[in-house]
């Protein structure tokens, strides 16, 4: 299947099974690893013969097959395959889902189907603070859009394919809305929502709108609009 490099900015967690499986341990940015399987989640090797999964869009793919084309005795139509193989129909389709969990209030939550394990990975972390997560706007409804329609960078958010959610938190401590979450408060805020907020930080995969600029501090997703621009094309499309 080939060999692929992480470029995850802060790691990436190599697990037992897909999804919601345990780490297994931390694969560093720039580590090489051997693609096993081929899928959302890609099976993986590291250098040391222990074997994962990992999120596949953070594994950007060394197309060795494809590089030496000219000198190469590889039948072309091996690197086609390889690169069909690469094709998922149903990640490139938004599956909006209603989702509940223990720390989430407020609002309906509706996201993406895709986005899922990372509300609940979101939960856990608001569980491990004992923060609740009180959802002011998850999926939001597209525009009437024509099918194809190049949607400008600038409203390409995440929140119309569901992978995005604007909150407020609530713990022990009181209420947080968007002017007690600004960057320039975080260091008054007690220490459970830092916590919270260092967290989602510190994710592999979901961003805090409190670090965008202009900040955000209520916004929390995943990045699909930049991290798989072409992908989130599709799911829009998809609606
Ligand atoms: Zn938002």
């Amino acid at each position: 299947m080939g060999r692929g490099l992480v470029i995850a900015r802060g790691g990436l967690n190599l697990r037992e099974s897909p999804k919601t499986g345990n780490v297994l341990s931390t694969l560093r940015r720039g580590s090489k690893v051997e693609i096993l399987e081929e899928e959302t989640w890609l099976k993986v090797k590291k250098s040391d013969g222990s074997v994962g999964y990992v999120l596949a869009d953070y594994i950007e793919k060394e197309d060795n097959d494809l590089v030496d084309q000219s000198t190469n005795d590889t039948p072309v139509s091996t690197a086609v395959a390889d690169v069909l193989s690469l094709a998922n129909d149903e990640q490139d389709q938004c599956v909006i889902k209603t989702y509940a969990n223990s720390q989430f209030i407020g609002k309906e939550l509706r996201a993406d189907v895709d986005f899922l394990p990372h509300l609940d990975r979101l939960n856990q972390y608001a569980l491990d603070c004992a923060v609740k997560i009180y959802v002011t706007s998850s999926a939001r409804e597209p525009g009437r859009s024509v099918s194809g329609a190049i949607v400008p960078p600038a409203s390409r958010s995440n929140h119309l394919v569901g992978h995005a959610i604007d909150m407020n938190l609530q713990s022990a401590s009181g209420f947080f809305n968007s002017s007690k979450l600004k960057k320039t408060n975080l260091a008054n805020l007690p220490g459970e929502i830092q916590d919270l907020l260092n967290l989602v930080k510190g994710d592999e995969v979901l961003r805090w709108g409190g670090e965008f600029n202009p900040e955000d501090p209520v916004h929390i997703d995943d990045e699909l609009n930049r991290r798989n621009p072409n992908r989130w094309d599709l799911k829009l499309n998809s609606r």
